[in-house]
């Protein structure tokens, strides 16, 4: 089933034109991941999918009902969460109260708890601090805690922006480690990396965007072969 789907999608900042009438497509149960070089609009694409961008053109739709123009906390609702780049942890709260906002759209106290210490089985670190003042948890900790957050919104379909940025290789590849748990547990994963291997490695699909288009997409394992691919986005 197609859980999302974004039909010459275009964003403009002011005379940037940031998104140039992208097409994508999220099928439930998959992992996908966007590649390409900075300012390709892949940050935009998440942010736009999320409500949080001003679309200029096109539609979004989810769940085979329009979302274009839904505001971003009714999307939240319906479990279409996003982790932005640069985590947004509020540094002032502990890591339980962190979470708990994560929670801020359901009322179902119970559950809410349990999912709690659902996160905090998924994320073991974050379960030893979880009364340590967000502000004060290291960056790879707070990726982990901005996940885990987000998890709690109950999401069925996940945005990831960059969730490797500027942190160590162990810290990368525990971060990569749970997104494939995340993954197993049935959230659908939408991802942006600027580690093409290790986002290729986790997806099933893999779109490249340049210049705001989407220029190329295929199976991941198809991309990791790829000759054009290795050279531009693998080092290779
Ligand atoms: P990176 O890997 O560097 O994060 P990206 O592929 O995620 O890049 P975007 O952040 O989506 O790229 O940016 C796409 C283009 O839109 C860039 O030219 C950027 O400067 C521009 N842009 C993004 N956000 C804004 C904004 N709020 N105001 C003005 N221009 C913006």
């Amino acid at each position: 089933m197609i859980l999302l789907e974004a039909r010459n999608l275009a964003v403009n900042y002011g005379g940037i034109r940031a998104l140039k009438g992208i097409g994508l497509r999220v099928n439930e149960g998959e992992v996908v991941c966007l590649i390409g070089a900075n300012g390709a609009g892949k940050s935009t694409t998440l942010r736009a999918l999320a409500g949080l961008a001003p679309v200029f053109a096109g539609r979004v739709t989810y769940l085979r009902e329009e979302i274009t123009d839904l505001p971003a906390h009714q999307r939240v609702r319906r479990g279409l969460a996003l982790v932005p780049e640069g985590r947004g942890v509020f540094p002032r709260l502990t890591v339980e109260e962190n979470l708990l906002m994560g929670a801020y759209t359901r009322n179902d106290k119970a559950a809410i708890r349990s999912d709690l210490e659902r996160g905090f089985t998924l994320f073991p670190r974050l379960a030893e601090r979880r009364d340590q003042l967000a502000g004060t948890l290291s960056g790879g900790e707070q990726q982990m805690l901005a996940m885990a957050r987000a998890l709690m919104s109950r999401p069925r379909l996940l945005l990831l922006d960059e969730p490797s940025m500027g942190l160590s290789p162990i810290m990368v590849q525990k971060i990569f480690d749970t997104i494939r748990a995340i993954a197993a547990d049935g959230v659908t994963l939408l991802l942006v990396e600027q580690n093409a291997r290790l986002a290729l490695e986790v997806s099933q699909r893999g779109l490249v965007m340049e210049g705001g288009e989407v220029v190329f997409s295929a199976p991941a394992a198809t991309m990791l072969a790829d000759r054009r691919v290795r050279e531009a986005y693998l080092g290779a």
